[in-house]
């Protein structure tokens, strides 16, 4: 036998629920699929043993990127947010300093390698080592190729198999480079964001008072018309029987029952679709993502909200205080690393404890300030690829044909802002549903 729906939707993180809000809303029958038991998707909170909340990584919503975004999540939330200046940090080689601070305010043991005390900016494109040595000097393009570049595995893995280093340079600048006096700014939205949190020298984000970003996707769920939508998760077999050749969906098949729908809106990984319709989809590396999150018994002595850390052999990526974020007691650190599968091995016991001794060497964590739970995570989660992403991107939308049945209210890779994500599963749904 098979059901009918309006419309389905496959895959429940924030794109899916989204739709899933907007279809209902409009009055059709929908039929969400999402694989996990939890609704959210990557957008999520979960619980350690001792009941305190965190985030699956550092989340917050930026303000000034699309108001559309911004107006949506305050609505949804119903003013159940705050709003703050975020505090951002650099670490390297041991110490920290903050995001975009001058050359004067960095640490004397790297301030003395360095040739200028004032630097001009004028780097309009993808930054090279020479254009970064010209303005910065020797030391520090140095020091962001050499070394930070590498630190993180998924870029030195990109490097190793032929991406050049000058398309892997927006990673690293000008994240870890001192306050310059920007001349130009280049021409992608990130740059313009870049740019303007640079210009006012503070950068605000939203963040929900309620159960962190989890409690966002409860308040979207929340939202959706019940008598309209209809969600099923935790399921173990979806099959998608699809025409490769029209590219239309003809039904899915779940646990063993069969859907069928007029429009189909994907919103799982894209790869999974372009397999099924036979695009060719540029091959990927799986990567792994570690997060550790660790509770201590008293508040750390930090006001940063999240540390960007560009450390050869040091196995963290990113340090954020969901504590500090949630407006709350900062007694709590999130680490993060991501590595290419297969290239390293993270085990647990000796990550926690690396973790922890590079939280001491940074003056994060005093002796006597003991860590009472922590929570590890690591799962294949996301991919690296030596493909331009935007090119990539362009030609699996070429791929597509106009007369299909599949909707994808949000073209992109795994891990992008939220800020872009919303505005584009309105456009496209919409579209849809008025076309
Ligand atoms: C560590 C980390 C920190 C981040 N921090 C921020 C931040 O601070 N600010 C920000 O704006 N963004 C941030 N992001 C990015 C943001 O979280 C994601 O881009 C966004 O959540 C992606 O949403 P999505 O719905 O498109 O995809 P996903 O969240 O990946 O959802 C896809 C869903 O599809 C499901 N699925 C997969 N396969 C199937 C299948 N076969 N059938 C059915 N369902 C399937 C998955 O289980 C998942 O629930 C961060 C991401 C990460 C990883």
């Amino acid at each position: 036998m098979t059901t009918k729906f309006d419309a389905i939707v496959i895959g429940g993180g924030i794109s899916g629920l989204i739709t899933t809000l907007i279809l209902s809303g409009n009055g059709y029958r929908v039929l969400l699929v999402e694989k996990e038991q939890r609704l959210g998707g990557t957008n999520n909170s979960f619980r350690n043993r001792r009941g305190d909340s965190f985030d699956f990584g550092y989340h917050t919503l930026d303000c000034d990127r699309s108001p559309f975004a911004t107006r949506f999540f305050s609505e949804v939330l119903h003013g159940q947010f705050h709003t703050f200046a975020l505090k951002r940090g650099i670490a390297i080689k041991g110490h920290t300093m903050p995001y975009n601070a001058p050359i004067s305010e960095w640490p004397e043991a790297i301030r003395r390698s360095v040739e200028k005390t004032e630097f001009v900016d004028t780097i309009d494109g993808p930054p090279t080592r020479e254009s970064l040595a010209s303005i910065y000097g020797d030391y520090l393009a140095g020091l962001a190729l050499n070394e930070i570049l590498p630190s993180y595995p998924t870029l030195f893995w990109q490097l190793k198999n032929g991406k050049p280093e000058s398309d892997l340079m927006d990673q690293v600048y000008p994240w870890f480079f001192p306050k310059s006096i920007k001349q130009s700014i280049g021409k992608h939205e990130w740059n313009r964001f870049h740019q303007k949190v640079r210009d006012q020298g503070e950068h605000m984000v939203m963040y929900p008072s309620i159960g962190g970003f989890g409690g966002f996707i409860d308040a979207i769920v929340k939202k959706i018309d019940t008598q309209k939508a209809r969600i099923v998760q935790g399921f173990s077999k979806l099959d998608v029987s699809i025409d490769p050749d029209s590219q239309k969906i003809r039904s899915i098949d779940l646990d063993g029952v069969t859907y069928q729908a007029d429009q189909y809106f994907w919103c799982a990984p894209l790869a999974i679709v372009g397999r099924l319709l036979g695009v060719p989809f540029p091959s990927a590396h799986p990567q792994m993502l570690c997060l550790g999150s660790f509770v201590f018994e008293r508040e750390l002595p930090f006001a940063y909200h999240e540390i960007l850390v560009g450390e050869r052999g040091v196995p963290i990526n990113r340090i954020s205080f969901p504590g500090k974020i949630a407006g709350g007691k900062n007694d709590k650190a999130q680490v993060e690393f991501a590595y290419p599968l297969g290239e390293m091995v993270i085990e647990e016991n000796t990550w926690v404890a690396d973790s922890h001794s590079y939280l001491e060497k940074l003056g994060l964590l005093q002796q006597d300030n003991p860590l009472i739970d922590y929570h590890f995570f690591g799962a294949n989660k996301g991919f690296v690829s030596t493909h331009d992403p935007l090119k990539m991107l362009a030609d699996f939308r070429a791929s597509l044909r106009h007369s299909t049945n599949i909707v994808y209210p949000y073209i992109g890779l795994e891990v992008d802002s939220i800020s872009r994500i919303i505005p584009s599963v309105f456009r496209e749904v919409y579209r849809a549903i008025t076309a």
